[in-house]
């Protein structure tokens, strides 16, 4: 992958490829009539990088490259991408996922983060950094796989429904409180 990012950069005339810190691969300074033909090269869907919707979910290494991790963070991340990157929503949405309580994928300021823990997953909305930069609270903890897939669905289905256009989720709580999150769960 690596090489046909590279090759289709050269092919385009980019002028730089950069590691942005959500972790995506940035090609820089190409030509507005390349863009669906660097896309088609890259044999990828197109990625959600501006907008109202999820954009590409972060995750760290976790069980699979560290030894401090206590859950596969990546195959979590993967997929929690492949179900909801790009995905339309009332305001920009980030997730990431980290494999232990460092919380190296910064999930505590992502609008929905997971953190890995001995006993399940710890998860925690409503972070974001930025101008107003917000912590998240716990939402609920000790989820094994299944359940969080669960409960990140109810979430931003409650979001989906009670949040005015543009406003992102922690602003939401702070309207609302967290509580109606919590009873959206059961
Ligand atoms: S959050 Fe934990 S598992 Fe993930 S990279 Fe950091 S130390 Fe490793």
């Amino acid at each position: 992958m690596l090489r046909t990012i590279a090759d289709v950069a050269e092919k385009y005339g980019a002028q730089a490829i950069k590691l942005t810190g959500a972790t995506r691969m940035t090609i820089v300074g190409l030509k507005e009539e390349d863009i669906d033909g660097v896309w088609n090269d890259l044999q990828l869907d197109k990625g959600a990088a501006v907008g109202l919707c999820v954009r590409s979910v972060r995750a760290c290494p976790g069980t699979t490259f560290c030894r401090l991790g206590k859950q596969d963070a990546l195959g979590m991340g993967m997929a929690l991408d492949k179900k909801y990157h790009s995905m339309e929503l009332p305001g920009k949405f980030k997730m990431s996922v980290s494999g232990c309580h460092l919380a190296c994928s910064e999930s505590w300021v992502r609008d929905i983060g997971l953190i890995g823990q001995k006993e399940g997953w710890q998860m925690v909305i409503g972070g974001n950094v930025g101008a107003e930069p917000r912590i998240a609270q716990e939402l609920v903890n000790g989820l094994d796989d299944q359940q969080v897939m669960t409960a990140i669905e109810k979430t931003i289905q409650y979001y989906i429904a009670n949040a005015n256009k543009g406003e992102r989720l922690g602003k939401v709580i702070n309207r609302l409180g967290l509580k109606p999150f919590q009873d959206a769960l059961v």
